[in-house]
């Protein structure tokens, strides 16, 4: 069997696995990335890119008051207890720091924009210029590991951990592997003469490994993630001992449409448009029946508790005030433009009366800044929906994110079911629990990514 020995081998390619191998580049060791997929990336190539951060000088510039403690706050709130406490006030404390690396060190072209997301207190997502996306940062990342000799090997599926008595020695991993066919029998045995970066990811496009936690997300339940997003190194991991946290608190995105496949382009108008400037509404009842910008497990579980379905409505003026081009979407007809409010409820089958009426009353609480049926934060960014064209698009929610995974301590290092770190591995990113506990805000992963994935790398190779 062939072998080939590194001081730190990280396993994926996304935000957490090459801020790892940067990282432990950065610290002297030789590292070696494997990803299993033909192009490095996972689902954050295919993400939104927005990144949050407190105290940034984006937003002092805007005049948004934020910091650590705040951004902290927040994330507790969302993810209630199954969030540890220490490792969240790491990724709130560190957010400046991670943000001033992706924007100067990696040198991603930040909007001057700072958005305000479901569940946080104050605007504070940075998002990259152009189209919403993930791919400034990892073609960035990818090009500085090669600039710095980090080896990324492809196409390299991870199969299992190898021990040495008590630490993880390293992992047998299949090459020339091919998505969707069974991992070849033949395989490498990478060793770490130091440690292993777990940076797999999360698993909300794994069918019957989600399901195993949470018995509603069958195939019905369409998911914005790669395909490729499924859990095999989290089974592999608890098999040498790893502990797993949170596997049930699987986050649905509330602002996905049933019309098209995967994450899509609706989402550009339901979240950045619709959810925080304009309102859902129930189909047959037009009424609304949330806060719109409460957290995403919030919004989600009360559209799924719906016997009807949900529409996301917003105008003109709420759209150019957000500045992003929802031009696919309108193609797709996945959203729909109307001349007025009587047209869209009756195009899109909802009671137009009951419809008016809902409007009028949301635009009564714009006007006092006050939403008397769901306190939905309303600021003077909020305007009455009242100027045509108006918008509609259909919303049902998909898997998004997996808060579960392994559990892990203040320097990324993988605990046992007794608490205690396996000697060898180290994780960072989607593939960890015990962050984001019950809802993840959005923006958050990315910000995790970084900083955990800087810790994770830092850790693995300064590991005895
Ligand atoms: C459509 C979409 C939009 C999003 N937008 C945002 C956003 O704007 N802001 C934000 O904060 N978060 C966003 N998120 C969430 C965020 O992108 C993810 O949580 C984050 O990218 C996860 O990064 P990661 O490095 O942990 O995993 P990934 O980026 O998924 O990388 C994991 C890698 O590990 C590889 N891998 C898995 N198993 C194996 C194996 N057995 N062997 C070898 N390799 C393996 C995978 O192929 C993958 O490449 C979004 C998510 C999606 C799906």
């Amino acid at each position: 069997m062939r072998e080939e020995s590194f001081d730190v081998i990280v396993i994926g390619s996304g935000f957490a696995g090459l801020r790892a191998a940067l990282s432990a580049r950065q610290q002297g060791a030789d590292v070696l990335v494997l990803e299993k997929m033909r192009t490095v990336g996972g689902n954050s190539v295919i993400s939104d890119g927005g990144m949050a951060a407190a105290g940034t000088s984006f937003q002092k510039h805007l005049g948004i008051e934020d910091s650590p403690s705040l951004m902290a706050k927040d994330i507790l709130r969302a993810g209630g207890e199954g969030c540890r406490e220490e490792l969240v006030r790491i990724v709130a404390e560190e957010s400046v720091k991670a943000f001033a690396w992706a924007k100067d060190v990696l040198g991603v072209p930040f909007r001057k924009e700072v958005e305000l997301f479901g569940g946080h207190s104050v605007p504070r997502s940075h998002s990259p210029e152009g189209l919403p996306s993930g791919r400034p940062y990892i073609k960035r990342m990818e090009e500085r590991c090669e600039e710095q000799g980090v080896d990324i090997r492809k196409a390299h599926y991870v199969k299992r951990f190898l021990a040495d008595k008590d630490r993880m020695s390293g992992v047998e991993c299949a090459p020339s592997y091919r998505f969707n066919a069974p991992p070849p029998e033949t395989v490498t045995r990478f060793l770490a003469k130091r440690g292993i970066v777990v940076a797999s990811g999360g698993f909300a496009a794994d069918i019957p490994y989600r399901r195993l936690f949470d018995k509603r997300l069958d195939v019905s339940i369409d998911t914005t993630n790669k395909a490729s997003a499924t859990g095999e190194i989290l089974r592999a991991a608890k098999d040498v001992g790893a502990a797993l946290s949170g596997m049930e608190d699987v986050q649905l995105a509330p602002w996905t449409s049933p019309e098209e496949a995967g994450f899509g382009d609706g989402p550009l108008f339901a979240d950045y448009v619709a959810l925080p400037l304009g309102i859902l509404v129930g189909k047959d009842s037009a009424e609304r029946f949330v806060n719109e910008l409460a957290d995403r497990r919030i919004v989600a579980e009360a559209i799924l508790a719906r016997e009807e379905e949900v529409v996301a409505i917003a105008d003109h003026e709420a759209l150019t005030s957000i500045n992003r081009d929802i031009g696919k979407a309108l193609a797709k007809h996945v959203v729909r433009k109307y001349p007025d409010l009587a047209v869209l409820a009756k195009e899109e089958g909802i009671p137009e009366d009951e419809l008016l009426q809902t409007v009028r009353r949301f635009n009564k609480f714009v006007g006092e800044k006050n939403d008397r049926d769901f306190q939905k934060p309303l600021t003077n960014e909020n305007r009455p929906i009242a100027t045509p064209p108006f918008y509609a698009m259909r919303i049902r929610p998909k898997t998004h994110h997996t808060m579960g995974g392994l559990a892990i301590d203040a320097k990324a290092r993988v605990l046992n079911e007794r608490g205690q770190p396996i000697k060898g591995l180290y994780a960072a990113g989607e593939a960890c629990g015990g962050i984001h506990g019950i809802s993840r805000l959005g923006s958050v992963a990315i910000t995790d990514c970084l900083v955990f994935g800087e810790i994770a790398g830092k850790s693995a190779a300064q590991a005895a």
